[in-house]
């Protein structure tokens, strides 16, 4: 009886509630042999123009393709590899194939803004001295124009600015290599860094667009925060959306881009390539229809 109640047990776990009962040591000897296995996958998530529909870029989202527990979430990953300096030849894979991929989809793309990718860069990462110089061989080796990379950062790595995330930061922008602060306004928020620091986009929280349609202070912040980027001249990308009503409010107050499974979930460069073509190569919808969302 202990036996068959112990099964029950275990059969209602969910894979993600599964890997949390992963010994660490497990996990980070797994995450070793992954990259040279070829086990990360990347999904892309659509930036959309919220006016026209039209795709401005693609968010590239990393996921552990692992034999045991299938398709992993980062959530459930880059916390350890960062601790463990895995994250380094993560990264740099990273950032190899999404521009890579990138590349591909731009090749599709007719309109005449073709599509961005945009990365996310962990503090580990921003703090390496061969940063640079990835970036640098990634942009070559796909033959991407730097301008058609952006690169993500936490407000919690810019609260711990120094001389030499300044000095990377600029060598990048000297390259054209455009910078969004990562879920602005989610935690160690600062006014202070948008002085100083030359960043280009703001993506704005998906908590600060949950319940934007019900609650007027909300709106107040976010009109606050566009406006805010609009004097600074910086881009807006609301995260999250998934109710048309906050897309019309987010249009509404002047927020331009935004992203959330309301347009798209994450999917595969070909499932995004699918949809410049279906699109006309811009991504707006022939006709009225709705996004596909895979
Ligand atoms: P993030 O950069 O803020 O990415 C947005 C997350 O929100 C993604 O989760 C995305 O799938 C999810 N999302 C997008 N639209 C919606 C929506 O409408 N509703 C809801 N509920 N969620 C939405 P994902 O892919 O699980 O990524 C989680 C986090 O993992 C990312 O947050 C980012 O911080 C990190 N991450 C992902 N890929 C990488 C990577 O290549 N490198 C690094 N360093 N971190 C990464
Ligand atoms: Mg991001
Ligand atoms: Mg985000
Ligand atoms: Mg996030």
């Amino acid at each position: 009886a202990a036996k068959a109640a112990g099964k029950r047990q275990w059969r209602r776990f969910r894979p993600q509630q599964r890997i949390r009962r992963v010994e660490r040591h497990e996990l980070q000897a797994r995450l070793n042999e992954a990259v040279s296995r070829g086990q990360f996958t990347l999904r892309y998530q659509p930036v959309v123009d919220l006016a026209t529909g039209d795709v401005a870029g693609f968010e590239a989202l990393v996921r552990w393709r692992h034999s045991r527990y299938g398709l992993v979430s980062p959530d459930q990953f880059i916390p350890l590899a960062e601790e463990t300096g895995q994250i380094s030849p993560l990264g740099a894979w990273v950032l190899h194939h999404a521009a890579a991929d990138i590349a591909r989809l731009r090749h599709i793309s007719r309109a005449s803004a073709a599509p961005y990718v945009s990365v996310n860069v962990s503090a580990h990462q921003w703090r390496g001295a061969e940063f640079l110089g990835e970036v640098c061989g990634a942009l070559d080796a796909a033959g991407l124009a730097p301008g058609a990379l952006l690169l993500e950062i936490t407000e919690s790595v810019l609260m711990q600015r120094d001389r030499e995330l300044d000095r990377l930061v600029r060598e990048m922008k000297d390259l054209g290599v455009r910078i969004a602060v990562d879920d602005f306004g989610s935690g160690f928020s600062s006014l202070r860094y948008l002085r100083e620091f030359p960043v280009d986009v703001l993506k704005i929280d998906k908590t600060f667009v949950d319940d934007i349609a019900y609650n007027t202070r909300q709106v107040a912040l976010v009109q606050g925060i566009v406006h805010l980027a609009d004097t600074l001249g910086l881009e807006v990308i609301a995260e999250g959306i998934e109710e048309p009503a906050q897309q019309e409010l987010l249009a509404g107050i002047g927020c331009r881009f935004g992203q959330g499974y309301l347009f798209a979930t994450p999917m595969t460069v070909e499932q995004g390539e699918e949809v410049l073509r279906r699109r006309g190569g811009d991504g707006r919808p022939e006709g009225s229809g709705a996004w596909p969302c895979p």
